[in-house]
């Protein structure tokens, strides 16, 4: 492995995957890509609790842009919050199509940047489907040169490590997993309405794994579907 990139969701998850690559001799460049967070406020501030702990390790850091429009349409296709996605509960057909979007963005990153191997933190969390995101990331670098990383972040007292470090650095710890429908399963009542894509179409930029997001529905299927607990 020369180069690899780490698609990071907040500095919560991130801590012990990042020592554990320190201390194994690989020092990633961490990637913050995630246009999925409602309010930008709260985006930043997960961004600024990562960027503080890459700093104090001398680990380098990248930034996507912040586009929830895009992510919207790219997530929930022309229906927009009308789309029975939004109602999907966490570990469904809404956040496979999230990780699509995210890993898709950072394995293009990878590509232009040179990287030749993607990994993420999105599946540290025990509230995520490990098999979703490992779909995700084959598909985001299938065809790009850059070899997905499907490691399970979760093994190796890395959990443990991870709830420690949480302690340890006082990290703001989100009590939303990040979009607005998560948040109002989390706020409740009182959480902000869902936005709405200004434009149900895909901009020229518009690429296989995004157009794949917004197919991602066989929603019939989805109909009485157990997830499976980590
Ligand atoms: S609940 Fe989390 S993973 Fe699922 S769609 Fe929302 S932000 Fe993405």
């Amino acid at each position: 492995m020369k180069r690899l990139l780490l698609h990071s969701c907040c500095a919560p998850c991130s801590g012990a995957i990042i020592e554990c690559l320190l201390r194994d001799g690989l020092r990633p460049v961490v990637f913050f890509s995630n246009s999925n967070i409602v309010p930008e406020a709260e985006y930043r501030l997960r961004l600024s609790e990562l960027k503080r702990y890459c700093d104090s390790l001398g680990v380098e850091t990248a930034e996507d842009i912040y586009d929830h429009g895009d992510w919207l349409r790219c997530v929930l296709g022309p229906e927009g919050a009308r789309s029975p996605l939004a109602k999907e509960p966490e570990r469904g057909l809404r956040c496979a199509a999230c990780f699509r979007y995210r890993l898709g963005r950072a394995a293009e990153f990878a590509q232009k940047e040179g990287f030749d191997t993607l990994t993420t933190t999105l599946a540290s969390s025990r509230w995520k489907d490990l098999s979703q995101v490992d779909a995700a990331g084959e598909a985001a670098c299938s065809g790009t040169g850059v070899e997905w990383w499907g490691r399970n972040w979760r093994k190796g007292g890395l959990q443990e490590r991870r709830n420690a470090i949480i302690r340890e650095q006082g990290f703001y710890n989100q009590t939303f997993c990040g979009c607005e429908f998560s948040r109002r399963e989390s706020v409740g009542a009182g959480a902000a309405e869902p936005q709405q894509p200004g434009k149900a179409e895909h901009t020229p930029a518009c690429n296989a794994w995004r157009r794949q997001s917004c197919d991602a529905a066989p929603l019939a299927a989805a109909k009485n579907r157990q997830y499976e607990k980590a």
